[in-house]
């Protein structure tokens, strides 16, 4: 274990970067002052999208650059070579520092994309991706879901066709969050379709300014457009950007997956704290419903993060976290939807009006964005299949 800092030293080096390198979080004493956007999905214009990814990469090379990102990847990737705990240990800190907020594309490209290519990529392919998208110089899209293929996504319909050296893609995918900015996509396509649906899959990275890419957002009932439709028309990809084996993509797609969950455990616990500060900064008493809401909130939020921790210590021990990745999304999406069941109960008629009174109809945000949760990455029910089938041992749904 040589060359690896303890936990507190550790801790305490990245208070001392993060001190130098960035400003504190406001104390949040002041009740009532600073932003109160609870939003769940960003209502940006693209401009905005892109104004905003522009900064949050600024943050991400300085990190990569300066040591404190990438921190389980080998030094050969620019990374530390530390325990997975280490980047968790690292963010705990950060916490306390104002940083832009990451969208969705970050972690897609920095906890999921990069470690599928890490795994299933060849020496060439990690040579020429890892690096740029750990720095965050490429971002990289999941051109996964499709109208007909999205809790069933082995049956997606986009065809790759081989062609010389090379691929020709043609599809419609559905739902992409972040297509706008991302200079990557993840497609999982179908190269032979007389074989059992899961064998005839296989996976390209794929240019999306390559001809033949049109990407039309998707306006979502929060009003914003964080996801896209994407047309492939013709794409060519060349062979060398294929990840993993011709119809091995189902193998591919499947550790993607994995990633995304255990990526999602921490989800809603900011906007459920927010909430059980407005029951403590409300100027009336709190009704007995309300008390028993936030109660019982308050212990989701305490289970939720020892949830967090139990990912961890799986990870100290070596192992790969399963049943707790799956329970910690399900978990967190039903945290958010108690979140707005609480506010809309505190809040009433002042939640659907907008009065400009701070931290009030701006949790509509919360509201109308928590649901997209419990579908994306997964649904509910798919989750719950998971758990049922790996954790418990149930007999596996019929393949359809
Ligand atoms: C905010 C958001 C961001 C997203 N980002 C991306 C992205 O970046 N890239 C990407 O590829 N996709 C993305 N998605 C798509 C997401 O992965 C799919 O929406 C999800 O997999 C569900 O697929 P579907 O919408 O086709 O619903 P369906 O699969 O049609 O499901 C409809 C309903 O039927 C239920 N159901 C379906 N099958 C079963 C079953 N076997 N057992 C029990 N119930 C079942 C589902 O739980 C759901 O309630 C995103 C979705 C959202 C909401």
């Amino acid at each position: 274990m040589s060359g690896i800092p303890e936990p507190d030293e550790f801790r305490a080096e990245a208070r001392t970067w993060l001190a130098g390198a960035a400003r504190p979080r406001a104390a949040d004493g002041e009740w009532g002052s600073g932003s109160d956007s609870v939003a769940v999905f960003e209502n940006w214009t693209e401009e905005q999208e892109r104004e905003h990814t522009a900064r949050v990469q600024e943050w991400e090379r300085t990190r990569y650059d300066q040591g404190w990102s990438a921190l389980n990847w080998p030094q050969e990737y620019g990374g530390r070579g530390l325990p997975a705990y280490y980047e968790q240990l690292y963010r705990g800190e950060e916490a306390a520092f104002d940083v832009p907020h990451r969208p969705e594309i970050f972690p897609v490209t920095q906890a999921l994309v990069a470690p599928a290519i890490g795994l299933w990529g060849t020496e060439e392919q990690k040579r020429r991706w890892l690096v740029p998208m750990l720095r965050t110089d490429e971002l990289a899209c999941q051109l996964f879901s499709e109208t007909e293929a999205g809790s069933d996504l082995a049956a997606v319909r986009t065809k790759a066709v081989r062609d010389g050296d090379g691929w020709v893609l043609t599809g419609h995918k559905v739902w992409t969050s972040g297509a706008r900015v991302a200079t990557w996509g993840v497609a999982v396509c179908r190269t032979d379709p007389d074989v059992r649906k899961h064998a005839g899959i296989t996976v390209f990275l794929v240019r999306m300014d390559a001809p033949g890419v049109t990407v039309r957002p998707i306006r979502q009932m929060t009003g914003g457009t964080s996801f896209n439709e994407v047309y492939l028309d013709g794409v060519r990809v060349p062979d060398t950007d294929r990840l993993g084996p011709v119809g091995e993509g189902w193998r591919v797609t499947l550790s993607v997956l994995a990633a995304e969950r255990l990526d999602s455990g921490s989800l809603g616990l900011d906007n459920a704290d927010r909430a059980l500060d407005l029951a403590g900064n409300l100027s009336r008493p709190l009704t007995g419903s309300e008390r028993q809401r936030a109660a019982d909130l308050h212990l989701r939020t305490l289970v939720q993060r020892l949830m967090g921790l139990r990912v961890t210590a799986a990870l100290v021990a070596g192992r790969e976290p399963g049943a707790e990745a799956s329970v910690g999304k399900l978990y967190a999406t039903e945290t958010m939807r108690r979140t707005g069941d609480l506010v809309s109960e505190l809040l009433g008629p002042s939640l659907v009006a907008d009065t400009e009174e701070w931290g009030t109809y701006a949790w509509t945000e919360h509201l109308l964005g928590a649901p997209g949760y419990s579908i994306a990455g997964g649904t509910d029910e798919i989750q719950r299949t998971i758990l049922a089938e790996r954790v418990l041992g149930l007999p596996k749904e019929p393949v359809r």
